[in-house]
């Protein structure tokens, strides 16, 4: 099959991924064997790409976001039909007998596997997965508009639980990528105001035409107090700036699986119970419960589509701030 492999993190301005023919997996026990239609970009590829993941497996095959068609069934899997339509998200499997997974943390667990980074994603023409970890998608989203929805999506979605934001509420978002693209349109239908902080202009733009209130730059202020703000942008220097834009007793939730180092800020910035806090993977409620919101709302995505030989380019957009909404690499035509 053809797929785009890694054999060892470079920059992607030297285009690392290796467009080339590998043979095809087979489904073990409990898996499926899907074929991939078309397969997300999200920045966490660009992180394990680039090595700011430390590397798990080499070669391997990013990509974790995939919509494609149920191929094969492995020995005892039954979950989904041959032909059914499904997807395939970052958290490829949990142990299940962790602390963790035990309290129903599962996306904190102690030994996960991740997809596209510790087992082959999606990047390729064939991806197996745990059919545990699989989701069944909505009708009425075209195979592109789904994609971006099983990270952008999901992500941004915990990420919003998280800010404890309530209806009527003033949330920021730093950063203004995909995920912040799907999560507007979930934070609006919550009725929720947006104050929108990126470093580009277009997504600005962008971000006004989906409805939030204000678009400035990274560090610039926002006309109100937040209740609660979101950092997508892997860029610690936001930190401060997202803290002073708080109202007292305001929640910073930090989205990226990766962020450059936070400068050191004063005290009192944090003081009168501001709250900072990580957003690590999601559990597979948060994914089933987002997929219903978005079918409702109904969530539309800002796609850019590539074909799945020029991964490298997509890549280089999102690097340089040139996709609007999400990248998606189309597999089979
Ligand atoms: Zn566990
Ligand atoms: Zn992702």
């Amino acid at each position: 099959m053809k797929a785009c492999l890694l054999n060892a993190p470079a920059g992607i301005e030297t285009n690392p991924l290796l467009f080339t023919d590998v043979p095809v997996p087979n489904p073990a026990k409990g898996e499926l064997l899907i074929r991939v239609h078309v397969c997300g970009v999200c920045r966490t590829d660009l992180h394990v790409i680039e090595g700011e993941l430390a590397p798990r497996k080499s070669p391997v095959i990013p990509g974790h976001q995939v919509v494609g068609a149920v191929e094969k069934q492995g020995a005892g899997a039954s979950r989904y039909a041959v032909g059914a339509r499904v997807g395939v998200a970052w958290l490829h499997r949990t142990d299940g007998v962790c602390e963790y997974c035990r309290r129903g943390e599962e996306n904190l667990c102690d030994h996960p596997t991740f997809t596209g980074y510790s087992v082959d994603g999606g990047y390729a023409e064939y991806v197996v997965a745990q059919e545990d970890f699989i989701y069944a998608l909505p009708e009425g989203f075209p195979d592109e508009q789904a994609a971006p929805l099983l990270c952008a999506g999901i992500i941004g979605f915990r990420c919003l639980r998280l800010s404890g934001i309530k209806p009527g509420g003033q949330l920021g978002f730093y950063g203004f990528g995909a995920a912040a693209h799907v999560a507007i349109q979930v934070a609006r239908y919550w009725n929720v105001t947006v104050y929108a902080s990126t470093r580009d202009a277009r997504h600005q733009k962008l971000a006004l035409e989906l409805g939030a209130a204000w678009a400035g730059g990274t560090l610039d202020a926002p006309p109100e107090k937040l209740d609660a703000a979101i950092v997508f942008a892997p860029a610690g220097e936001i930190v401060p700036a997202a803290l002073a834009a708080l109202r007292k007793g305001g929640v910073l939730v930090l989205g990226g699986i990766h962020m450059s180092p936070i400068p050191s800020f004063s005290y009192d910035l944090l003081y009168q119970e501001r709250m900072i806090r990580s957003v690590a993977n999601n559990t597979r409620q948060d994914g089933e419960d987002f997929l219903r919101i978005a079918a409702e709302i109904p969530i539309r995505m800002h796609t850019q589509v590539y074909p799945l030989s020029e991964a490298n380019r997509a890549l280089n957009a999102l690097k340089n701030d040139a996709i609007e909404g999400a990248a998606v690499l189309r597999v089979m035509e």
